[in-house]
C-alpha cells in the first residue's frame, strides 16, 4: 500500500480514503493535509467563526458540534413545526 506523509502533522500515513480526503486536482489524487488535521483545521476555523455557539454549548454543558448539528437539522426540517415550543430542543430541555 502506498503512503504519504501529511503536509501538516508529517505522519506517514496510507494513502487511502481513510486517512486522505479524495482531491481530483492533486496529481496524487488526494489532499495534501490528512483528515484529522483537515479536521483539527475545520474546528479551529469554525470556532472562530462561531464563538457564540462555544459560549452557549459550555453554558449547557454540552459538545457545542451537537449544538451546530441540532441547529443544521431544525433549519433542513421542513415538517410541521410546533410554534408554541422553543425551536432549539437543546435550549428546551437545559431550561
Ligand atoms: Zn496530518
Amino acid at each position: 500500500m502506498t503512503e504519504k506523509p501529511c503536509s501538516s502533522c508529517k505522519k506517514l500515513l496510507p494513502l487511502t480514503t481513510d486517512y486522505y480526503p479524495a482531491d481530483r486536482t492533486t496529481s496524487s489524487g488526494f489532499r495534501g493535509q490528512c483528515r484529522s488535521c483537515k479536521n483539527a483545521a475545520n474546528a479551529r476555523c469554525w470556532h472562530k467563526k462561531n464563538p457564540k455557539v462555544f459560549e452557549r454549548a459550555s453554558v449547557l454543558n454540552v459538545d457545542p458540534h451537537m449544538l451546530v448539528m441540532v441547529g443544521a437539522a431544525l433549519r433542513m426540517w421542513k415538517g410541521p413545526v410546533n410554534r408554541t415550543r422553543p425551536l432549539s430542543p437543546v435550549i428546551g430541555v437545559a431550561a
